[in-house]
């Protein structure tokens, strides 16, 4: 087998960009009157060789987030997990349910009723508790997953019913913007969202986590209530698909 040679200067450039997006999180949170410390920062692993995700977690990287099961349970064991909290960040057909669940801490995109049920049934079977985010649909895009926020309120109230499965919050994918102005709007009609359910406190609904931010926009997140944010290629670089 070949051997896999990384690329010394891409681990360097992990390493800057790392510090660096760690440096403006806690700007941009400070610029919002946050304290820095409620903001965390999510590594996106995905089409990332282990070399290089290693690097951001020796960094002091402890969460990650992957969107494919094959390639999350294709590459975990090459990666340095001790103390690391990993995420589903992807899109979750319901028939890879069964492979998923119990090897990652929290699915972030449960976006029907169906799928909610099949992680409750098959953590049942397992005998354990799923943490789960909720995906919006913020912009009611076709092309995307996640539910309507019209829709919200109801399929929270489902989820909350079911056995094994504990809802912590919410995700969003903000549709591409043209301005920071029209992003951020967004990312506050998220945040007031997140706010009303919360001030509801609703039995087994619990709304600690906003998920919301990526590469190109997390400042803009973090000055409207983030506290996750989802970079991959800011840290790692532009991805290849193979
Ligand atoms: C890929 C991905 C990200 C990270 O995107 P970047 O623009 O590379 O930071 C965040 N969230 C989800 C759901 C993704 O699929």
């Amino acid at each position: 087998m070949e051997r896999f040679i990384p690329d010394e200067d891409r681990l360097k450039s992990v390493e800057d960009n790392y510090k660096k997006i760690k440096s403006r999180i806690e700007e941009s949170a400070i610029k919002a009157g946050r304290n820095p410390n409620d903001v965390r920062l999510m590594a996106v692993t995905k089409t990332v060789e282990s070399v290089y995700i290693n690097k951001a977690l020796e960094l002091g990287a402890d969460l990650i987030g992957e969107n494919r099961v094959q390639e999350y349970l294709g590459k975990k064991d090459e990666l340095n997990l001790d103390g690391v909290e990993k995420h589903l960040i992807g899109h979750l057909q319901t028939n890879k349910v069964k492979q998923i669940v119990g090897e990652v801490d929290m699915i972030e995109s449960v976006d029907s009723i169906r799928l909610a049920r099949e992680i409750s049934r098959v953590s049942m079977n397992k005998g354990i508790t799923t943490n789960i985010l909720v995906e919006v649909n913020v912009g009611k895009e076709e092309s995307k997953s996640g539910i309507y926020l019209e829709g919200l309120d109801e399929l929270l109230l489902e989820i909350a019913e079911m056995p094994n499965i504990k809802i912590n919050g919410l995700m969003t994918i903000p549709p591409i913007c043209d301005s920071e102005k029209e992003v951020s709007r967004y990312f506050e009609t998220m945040h007031n969202a997140f706010v009303d359910i919360r001030e509801k406190k609703l039995s087994n609904i619990n709304m600690d986590i906003l998920s919301m931010g990526m590469s190109g926009d997390f400042e803009s997140a973090v000055a409207n209530g983030s506290n996750i944010v989802r970079v991959g290629s800011a840290i790692f670089g532009a991805r290849k698909y193979f």
